[in-house]
């Protein structure tokens, strides 16, 4: 069986929660997908968080392959009248895309921190 704390202590665990990367507790979005300024609990800054398209791209690829895999699906085994795909597909849409993007984000933010990712930038010959 595995520990709940170290459940807990996972960054990708602490994503996917919201809460922040470094001290699991502080929450992190003060929005839907706005991030607050910093950690309520440990004071981490969160400037260092850009998850950029990342979200977005993930959200479309997952949720597109969905719903285009059941749509043709439906269309290859029922035929259903074009309404019918539009009363299926639009609502599905959106809850494949965005029910799973806070969850992502977060997921995404909290792998940045862990790995220390950041923009990449040029150094000269001799900084370290
Ligand atoms: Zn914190």
């Amino acid at each position: 069986m595995i520990d709940r704390k170290l459940m807990d202590d996972l960054p990708i665990s602490r994503g996917l929660r919201g809460r922040c990367p470094r001290c699991g507790e502080g929450r992190l979005f003060r929005g839907y997908l706005s991030l607050r300024s910093a950690c309520e609990h440990c004071g981490l800054d969160y400037g260092f968080a850009d998850a950029g398209d990342g979200p977005a791209v993930f959200v479309i690829l997952i949720g597109g392959f969905i719903v285009v895999f059941a749509a043709l699906i439906t269309e290859v085994a029922y035929q259903p009248p074009y309404w019918v795909h539009a009363a299926l597909w639009l609502p599905l849409i959106l809850i494949v895309t965005l029910a799973p993007l806070r969850l992502i984000k977060g997921l995404l933010i909290a792998l940045q921190y862990h790995h220390r990712a950041a923009e990449g930038r040029l150094e000269r010959r001799g900084d370290s």
